[in-house]
């Protein structure tokens, strides 16, 4: 499964928006960020350090200025990580920076202008122009997801209620890493329906926010393309490619304001950004490479992006910055975040033959419907064959697409001709004079039945076919599905681009390793004439080394002060809440009673999987059933289940006490209350009433209510409403 194993590292890109209107009034300082585009450095003065402070410079793999195309940076540092995906390869591309810097601009840009599309689009472009471009013996299937990640939560951009249900779960399995699971997945079978994807995505985004520019510098999107190839091997099978990109905008870098109240400032410190500092601990600990604990598991993104960082993906990262020098220590920290990601090690592999490739499902299922298309036309030839007394060889099974439109047509044929058959039958039969009537029926009858199963023939025919045809079309086939209006010189001018941004990229890194060797050798070679010449020279390089050594102790120091600043804030954090258990544990201890409190901590457990405290069920899942009594099912057609005294009272004669408790059947009891009837039951009563221990009459004479209910259940509704009256004074008394 595994091929060219050998591991490459992070490619990390660098690019500086223009000021904007707003900087641009502030002041007349101008950028704060310089750029070198020959040697992909980046160079960074502090607009508050003294001029004799040497500036920060960085080294990259590529850096883009303010004036940079967003062609440019794709066809330079995209371009390849594409191609690579489309091999077979994982690829991912994540903008990581200050927000307004320019992330979603590099990654989405402007739709509708092809000068300032983003990565994505160009991504779509250059996949489907790929496909269309291939030889044709390569089948492909090409599906899109889109998510996001807020407060820790996956949320489907595709799933139309992704509003309503709980974040999705992430899982984990050895044959694809970590997953999504339940994430939509759409199959798409062009640029356009690739794009609408995109926009559904974006619309569920927006109309989730209440404040879009808000929401997206909190949330990261991730959009998912897997490319699933086939082609047949040297050994004669079809063997399954996967490529899986994802397209990764990344919530904004800043530190969140620490604003608000003590309760929404400890979400904020749990939650919001949780993420982002999982990833810098993540990159920390790879570019280390000492130690060998990688905190993946601290956050989602962490999680989702484990294979782009330090797994078998090819990864690129573009940091993006703003020039203004307001923005010094946010655009300090994306660099040094940046330069520290350089360092990570990547395995990429070609993902070949995977167990869980779709397109093999896909081929699988046109296999079996076209069998069994091929067996209907098969056996409905048959019949013609029967009927037309023709000899007919039957083809091999490997049918070209061309005859196969032949077939259905005449098929089509056949079955019309059929009907006109049974047509003319019905007509002949019914001029015929010398047939009697039954008889006539009886063939009309036979005819309509077989004009019947013939039509019923035709249309499950139909809608196989239509099957058929739905699933071909989603696989995507070279050089085919997709019309290419390209014209040779366009295709030869792209080539020529792309061979440029090569040689570019080829150049700057010469440039980098020739400067690094400088250093490294220079002493080497030199030979001097005289003494004087050495201590020229010497001098030189003493200065050239001062220098250095001056910016890395500035460099020691900014860390120290970042680590001190860090420390502090983490401290601050900590201790309010400290604050806050000690507010809680004050309510605890005073408020709730021992054997309460034991009782809830006692039913707590910890689910690391949601992070979260929960309540273990009160009946434990696999007594459920043997302890929990079930209801008894109510008899059919009553309200409740009824006892059998009373469904024998009811078959014995209609008392309205069992009426099934329907109110639709009471009638009507009309009579005036016989009170002699209530006086006469008292009377019956009372010896037992005097006898009773109790004196207390509102008990007492409900007790004496009771046994006559016995009594009066063989007489009359109306008695018993009499002592439902009593029933009720006494209650009442
Ligand atoms: P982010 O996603 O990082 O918060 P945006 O991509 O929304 O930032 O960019 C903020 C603004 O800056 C947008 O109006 C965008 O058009 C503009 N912008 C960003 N980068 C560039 C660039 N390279 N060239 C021109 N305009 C840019
Ligand atoms: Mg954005």
């Amino acid at each position: 499964m595994s091929k060219n194993k050998s591991s490459e590292s992070v490619k990390v890109v660098v690019r500086c928006r223009p000021l904007n209107r707003k900087e641009e009034s502030i002041g007349p300082a101008g950028g704060i960020v310089q750029m070198d585009l020959r040697l992909g450095q980046v160079i960074l003065r502090n607009p508050r350090a003294p001029p004799s402070e040497p500036q920060k410079t960085f080294t990259f793999d590529a850096v883009y200025d303010s004036s940079s195309k967003q062609r440019d940076l794709y066809d330079e540092s995209v371009r390849p990580l594409i191609d690579s995906v489309l091999a077979g390869f994982n690829g991912t591309i994540f903008a990581y920076g200050q927000t307004g810097t320019g992330k979603t601009y590099t990654m989405q840009g402007v739709w509708l202008d092809p000068e300032k599309q983003g990565v994505i689009p160009n991504a779509f472009d250059h996949i489907f122009t790929h496909i269309s471009r291939s030889q044709s013996d390569k089948q492909y299937l090409v599906r899109a997801s889109y998510l996001e990640i807020y407060r820790e939560e996956i949320r489907d951009l595709l799933d139309p209620n992704h509003g309503n249900t709980r974040g999705l779960e992430l899982r984990e399995s050895p044959e694809t890493g970590v997953y999504v699971q339940d994430l939509t997945s759409c199959v798409c079978k062009s640029i356009k329906e690739i794009e609408e994807v995109m926009n559904v995505g974006n619309q569920a985004r927006a109309v989730g926010a209440t404040d879009m520019n808000e929401h997206s510098s909190r949330s990261h999107a991730l959009f998912l393309i897997t490319v699933e190839c086939s082609q047949p091997g040297p050994d004669g099978r079809k063997h399954i490619r996967v490529g899986r990109l994802n397209l990764v905008d990344l919530a904004g870098s800043e530190r969140q304001a620490k604003t608000g109240v003590q309760g929404d400032r400890l979400k904020e410190a749990a939650k919001i950004n949780l993420s982002l500092s999982a990833l810098g601990n993540v990159i920390s600990a790879l570019a280390d490479g000492r130690s060998g604990h990688v905190p993946y598991r601290d956050s989602k993104l962490t999680r989702l992006l484990q294979d782009s960082l330090g797994g078998n993906a090819k990864t690129v990262m573009v940091a993006t910055l703003g020039p203004a020098p307001q923005h010094y220590e946010e655009t300090l920290t994306t660099l040094r975040y940046a330069n520290r990601a350089k360092n990570i090690q990547n395995q990429p592999r070609v993902n070949e033959d995977p167990k869980d490739a779709l397109l093999r499902e896909f081929q699988k299922e046109i296999a079996r419907l076209r069998a069994q298309l091929n067996h209907r036309r098969w056996r409905s030839k048959q019949k013609k064959e029967q009927m037309d007394d023709e000899a007919w060889d039957r083809d091999g099974n490997e049918e070209e697409e061309e005859e196969e439109e032949v077939e259905e047509e005449e098929e089509e044929q056949f079955a019309k001709l059929e009907e006109q058959r049974l047509e003319k039958e019905n007509e002949a039969i019914r001029d015929d004079r010398f047939l009697l009537a039954g008889e006539k029926q009886k063939l009309l009858g036979e005819n309509e039945k077989m004009m019947g199963d013939l039509r019923k023939r035709q249309e499950a025919t139909e809608q196989l076919t239509a099957r058929y045809k739905a699933m071909e079309s989603k696989l995507l086939v070279g050089g085919k599905n997709i019309i290419d209006h390209t014209n040779e010189q366009q295709k030869i001018l792209e080539m020529k681009r792309q061979e440029i941004a090569e040689q570019t990229r080829r150049e700057r890194e010469m440039q980098q390793q020739m400067l690094i060797q400088d250093e490294e050798t220079v002493e080497l070679r030199e030979t001097f004439t005289s003494l004087q010449q050495e201590v020229e020279v010497k001098t030189k390089k003493l200065k050239k080394l001062y220098a250095k050594l001056q910016c890395i102790k500035a460099e020691i120091k900014d860390v120290n002060d970042e680590h001190v600043r860090s420390r502090q804030e983490l401290e601050q954090t900590q201790n309010e809440l400290t604050r806050e258990l000690k507010f809680k544990y004050l309510i605890i201890e005073n408020f709730i009673p021992p054997e309460e409190k034991n009782k809830i901590m006692n039913r707590l457990m910890f689910d690391p999987e949601e992070d979260q405290w929960k309540f273990k069920p009160l009946v434990p899942d696999d007594s459920k059933s043997s302890q929990m009594k079930k209801r008894p099912a109510s008899a059919v057609g009553y309200k409740r289940p009824i006892s059998h005294y009373a469904r024998v009272a009811l078959s014995m004669g209609a008392h309205s006490r069992y009426r099934a408790e329907n109110i639709m059947f009471l009638e009507l009891d009309v009579t005036p209350p016989n009170p002699s009837a209530l006086t006469d039951g008292e009377q019956n009563q009372s010896p037992s009433l005097n006898s009773s221990p109790t004196k207390d009459k509102g008990v007492s004479k409900s007790q004496s209510w009771c046994p006559s209910q016995k009594s009066m259940a063989s007489s009359s509704s109306n008695n018993s409403l009499a002592g439902c009256q009593t029933a009720t004074t006494a209650v009442a008394m």
